[in-house]
């Protein structure tokens, strides 16, 4: 039987954690990086006590782990965890379901169900599509771009599933200049080479060019992207989800962080059209501030969806209800979609909508503050991504180190259309205007001092 002192020591250690972040520099010190050995050495020959396991890991590993979960960490675009979430989180594990098949685990099929629909709703993407709880964004391109490859080569005739690609009609995949790089690498993934792919010219937000598309038929596949990963821009979707679905071309968007604009009522001129699309991937890890891993892969029609995904053999138990394995990769996984459920039953419409527009204000925030002490922020700041220089490539790269050195926030840093620069990326729950005002000043402050 487990002790319940082992749970409380586990909660104990984890507020202890998240109750100091905020004290510590963002990037762990290279002292605490180099007492990491202190978690390995021989293996073990006989059994510990798994409290002592714990304290081992709190002692050595905490020091240095980076402060992602706390509120000044705007590194790549990564979210904090909810108290719902991350607590739910717990529960789940304790529950330890494995959710391949509804015989498995009627609960989680269920919430996959509900948190599926939420989803939906407060995307404002079409009721009827279907979801697949996988990893993340990546895994969530792969899975929608096997929806898509399935669909369009059913209707040429070919069993892909079945068949695979050799001797299968050609795909056209056309996409931005500024592709995602896990969407090449979902591409490469499935037999579709990344190499193979049509770029369209973008504009200077890294937007696609609709006048520049090439000509789209039943046998393309048009990317299109919700959220660059440097500016943070939107495609403009509803005249491209037009065209391509006037040539018969399946849609796919890559909104693995701009989506979530869909959700704040007073930024939805950003969003529109993007629910015109055939299959949607996106993160929850991100915006939605759940724990990792958390992708979402959303497609349109169901079928396509679970003819990518579906297998069969005479042990699993299909039934009448969802059977969530025919929506992944994976068969056996973690139970994610509870901390997706719990998140939304936490704050509602509203609080997701405040989430998100917070962040997005934090955002402008930055970038007033930065230009008001006279440093370029290079992209129009339309959603939580922050672009900035220091002047010339060299300055600017010894200003980013001393910042991450300097240790009140960590960003990471872009090359953005040949201009090297500081990427600030504002997606947690946790931060505060005030954290963003300490950060400015931090910035200011030691790009000065460089200068
Ligand atoms: C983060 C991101 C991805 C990849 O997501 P992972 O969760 O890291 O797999 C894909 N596309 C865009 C636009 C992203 O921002």
């Amino acid at each position: 039987m487990i002790s319940k002192a082992l749970l409380d020591l586990a909660a104990e250690l984890s507020f202890d954690y998240l109750n100091t972040l905020d004290s510590r520099g963002v990037f762990p010190t290279d002292a605490a990086i180099r007492a990491l050995p202190k978690l390995g050495g021989p293996l073990p020959e006989s059994p510990s006590d798994p409290s002592e396991v714990l304290r081992l890991m709190h002692e050595a590993g905490s020091p240095a782990t980076v402060a992602m979960a706390g509120r000044r960490y705007f590194g790549f675009v990564i979210g904090g965890s909810l108290p719902a979430a991350l607590a739910a989180n717990w529960l789940a594990t304790a529950w330890d379901q494995n959710p391949g098949l509804y015989v498995a685990s009627p609960a989680v099929s269920v919430i996959e169900e509900v948190a599926r629909d939420w989803l939906l709703d407060i995307l404002g993407l079409p009721p009827a599509a279907e979801i697949g709880f996988v990893t993340g964004a990546t895994m969530a391109n792969f899975t929608c771009l096997a929806a898509a490859r399935h669909a369009l080569l059913e209707r040429a005739g070919w069993d892909v599933e079945a068949h695979g690609l050799f001797n299968a009609p050609p795909i056209t995949f056309v996409t931005g200049q500024e592709v995602h790089a896990s969407v090449l690498k979902a591409l490469s993934l499935l037999g579709l080479g990344r190499e193979r792919i049509v770029r369209v010219p973008v504009d200077d937000q890294g937007r696609i060019d609709p006048d520049q598309l090439p000509m789209l038929d039943a046998m393309t596949i048009l990317c299109i992207q919700a959220g660059n990963v440097n500016t943070g821009a939107f495609d403009p979707a509803p005249e491209l989800c037009r065209v391509a679905h006037d040539a018969g071309a399946w849609v796919h968007v890559d909104g693995a962080f701009g989506i979530w604009l869909s959700a704040v009522p007073s930024r939805r001129q950003h969003t529109a059209g993007f629910a015109d699309a055939d299959s949607w991937s996106l993160d929850a890890h991100k915006w939605l501030n759940v724990p990792y891993d958390s992708g979402i892969a959303a497609v349109r029609e169901p079928r396509h969806l679970r003819a990518a995904m579906s297998t069969s053999a005479s042990y699993l138990i299909e039934s009448d209800h969802r059977d969530p394995y025919m929506y992944t990769p994976e068969m056996s996984r973690r139970a994610r979609a509870v901390d997706i459920w719990a998140a939304l039953r936490s704050l509602g419409r509203s609080g997701v909508a405040d989430l998100v527009d917070r962040n997005c204000r934090q955002a402008e925030r930055f970038a007033a503050g930065l230009r008001r002490a006279g440093f370029e922020v290079l992209n129009d700041v339309v959603a939580n991504q922050v672009l900035v220089t220091f002047g010339d490539a060299e300055s600017t790269l010894a200003a980013i180190a001393a910042i991450q050195r300097e240790g009140t926030l960590w960003a990471g840093q872009t090359v953005y259309r040949g201009r090297t620069a500081l990427r600030i990326s504002v997606s947690s729950w946790a931060t505060t205007d005030d954290d963003i005002d300490r950060s400015l000043e931090a910035i200011l402050r030691v790009a000065r001092r460089v200068e």
